[in-house]
């Protein structure tokens, strides 16, 4: 990497007029001691910062650009459809398009609503669940992240399934209390809490793999359970997709495990690179939505065509067969990291569903949140400076997955496979 005086100049300025200098926290870079590197343009897996220098990208916008960098398909059609305008608030028909490409690929969803963000998504499918069911309590497992909304930012309170404490002031307390934690993978936690609150709970809402503890697949029966046990109690099953659907693979989650939930929540990957988020499900339950029904939700710029056009265009070109090149080229990422584990005598733990990926620096397996908070933070920050020196972009933290793309090629993973030898060899120093 050469200089970095440009970034180094551009978060003076950014600190001054964005709190943190940034518009989203994790890009801070805090967890790894760095300020942020301020990006110029990508292209395909490369992406250069305004200093100049290249990186193969394994961020990708934290997980939407899965063909990559302005790929040529999508920018071609943003480009005409930007010249015809961008929003009307008046239906589209590429709306319908993208909804029926979604509704043929997702098991479970018949009907869907667009939105703009996978944090709206949740929110939303949340409203409905508790409109729907006339319960008021929502469960959620600790270390899945659903985006910010007050129900949703909330962690454990002490003990095994709790009501839920505010994870940030600005949240009520009493907001927080109708919301149960869990322990992820944890399924007689799960049964006990629906023994004390069974009755009250409109949803259970689940990242089917969990990617915000780093990536943490369910083990064994923990989604059919899950079914089954929200079936028997009359409480909606909300697959939370934001970062799953349409990674994991062409069916999504669901289809990869599949349980089919009763309402999904989307994002990222459906979004192309432009803000989108959707949730959908039985036809029965979404037709409680405003207009057919009484649950409100709305969006000004919701489905709008730029976003729509990027989308679509994405899931297109996301053939069974791109999503098997991408778990080849998992599986050669894989073989390199654990060639240089074995030689560093550096100790990592490798989860994998589909074509997620995380990269633990922990002795023993990571099954849930407690033992992802195992992990040598220290070793992952040396980790994580060496191979940014070596020009691979990565999430700047060990509560991050891995993303790849289409655009990434043989020889990236070999570059990057050099550098985390060199970054292993600076760990075991
Ligand atoms: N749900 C999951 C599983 C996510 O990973 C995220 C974001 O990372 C969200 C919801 C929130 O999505 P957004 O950042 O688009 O609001």
């Amino acid at each position: 990497m050469g200089t970095n005086q440009k970034s180094v100049d551009a978060f003076k300025k950014a600190v001054e007029v964005m709190p943190g200098g940034v518009n989203s926290p994790v890009r801070a870079f805090r967890s790894v001691g760095m300020d942020p590197i301020f990006m110029e343009q990508g292209k395909g897996s490369q992406i250069t910062d305004i200093d100049g220098n290249e990186y193969i990208d394994y961020v990708l916008s934290w997980g939407p650009l899965i063909l990559g960098h302005a790929d040529d398909r999508v920018v071609t059609k943003l480009k005409e459809v930007t010249e015809k305008g961008t929003s009307f608030g008046a239906p589209t028909e590429v709306e319908n398009e993208l909804a029926q490409l979604v509704i043929d690929r997702v098991p479970s969803i018949e009907m869907l609503r667009m939105v703009n963000s996978g944090t709206e998504a949740t929110m939303s499918a949340l409203r409905l669940a508790r409109g729907y069911t006339g319960k008021n309590k929502i469960l959620k497992f600790e270390g899945n992240y659903h985006g910010h909304g007050d129900s949703l930012l909330i962690k454990a309170g002490s003990g095994v399934a709790t009501l839920g404490l505010p994870d940030s002031p600005g949240v009520p307390e009493s907001t927080a209390q109708h919301t149960i934690t869990v322990p992820y993978n944890d399924l007689e936690s799960l049964r006990y809490a629906f023994e004390q609150y069974g009755d009250d709970i409109a949803a259970v809402i689940v990242e089917p793999v969990s990617g915000n503890m780093g990536v943490v697949p369910p083990q064994g029966e923990f989604l059919q359970q899950l079914r089954n046990i929200t079936t028997d109690h009359g409480s909606l099953l909300v697959f939370d997709e934001v970062m799953t659907g349409f990674r994991v693979g062409y069916h999504c989650a669901q289809g990869h495990f599949n349980v089919t939930p009763d309402l999904t929540c989307l994002g990222k990957v459906i979004g192309g690179g432009l803000p989108v988020g959707a949730y959908g499900g039985k036809r029965e339950i979404m037709e409680k939505i405003a207009p057919t029904g009484d649950i409100y939700q709305a969006g000004t710029l919701s489905g709008n065509p730029l976003a729509m056009t990027a989308g679509l265009e994405t899931l297109k070109a996301m053939t069974k067969e791109e999503y098997q090149s991408i778990n080849e080229k998992i599986d050669r990422l894989v073989e390199g990291y654990q060639r240089a584990a074995e030689k560093y005598d550096v100790n990592i733990q490798i989860n994998r569903a589909g074509s997620m990926l995380g990269i633990f620096f922990a002795d023993e397996p990571v099954v849930n949140y407690e033992t992802a908070n195992n992990s040598d933070l220290e070793a992952f920050a040396t980790y994580y400076r060496t191979m940014v020196a070596e020009g691979i972009f990565l999430p700047p933290s060990q509560f991050e997955g891995i993303f790849l793309s289409t655009a990434h090629t043989d020889e990236d993973i070999d570059k990057t496979i050099q550098a985390v030898d060199q970054a292993f060899a600076a760990i075991a120093k």
